[in-house]
C-alpha cells in the first residue's frame, strides 16, 4: 500500500526523500528525546545533502503548526463528540494529546518539509 518511490513513505517513515533507503535521522525511533530531531549530515546511499542550506528546517515550524492544528482538532473530534465528554475533558485531551505527540509532530513536520523540495529518484537506487 504505502510503499518506497511514494512521498507518503519518505513523509511517514523519514526515509531519505530522494533515494527512501535508510532514514534521515540518527535514531529512527522519534521517542528517543535525546536525538530526536538529530539528522545525518548525508544519505550514506545517494549522498543527498538534507541540510539544504543553514537552517533549512525553521520552516518547518509553519507545517508543525498546521500538523497541531489537525491533531488537536482530531483530538477535540474523537473526546467531545464521539466519547462525549464535558468541554474540560475534551480540553484537557488536546493538551494530553499534543504533549505525548511533540516528537511524532516535529519528525513529521520535518518530513513534509524537506518532501516539498526534494523528489524521489529511481535512477538514484541503480547507481
Ligand atoms: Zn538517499
Amino acid at each position: 500500500m504505502i510503499r518506497k518511490g511514494m512521498k507518503l513513505y519518505s513523509i511517514l517513515f523519514g526515509a531519505c526523500p530522494k533515494c527512501h533507503q535508510e532514514s534521515m535521522y540518527v535514531n529512527p525511533n522519534p521517542y528517543a528525546l535525546s536525538v530526536t530531531l538529530k539528522i545525518n549530515d548525508t544519505c550514506s546511499h545517494c549522498n543527498t545533502r538534507y541540510r539544504m542550506e543553514p537552517s533549512f528546517f525553521y520552516g518547518s515550524m509553519y507545517v508543525s503548526y498546521a500538523l497541531g492544528i489537525a491533531f488537536a482538532v482530531t483530538a477535540f473530534v474523537v473526546s467531545y463528540e464521539i466519547f462525549e465528554s464535558s468541554l474540560l475533558t475534551a480540553f484537557i485531551s488536546i493538551i494530553l494529546t499534543l504533549i505525548v505527540l511533540i516528537p511524532v509532530i516535529m519528525r513529521l513536520s520535518r518530513n513534509i518539509w524537506i518532501n516539498f523540495f526534494m523528489h524521489y529518484d529511481k535512477e538514484l537506487i541503480k547507481k
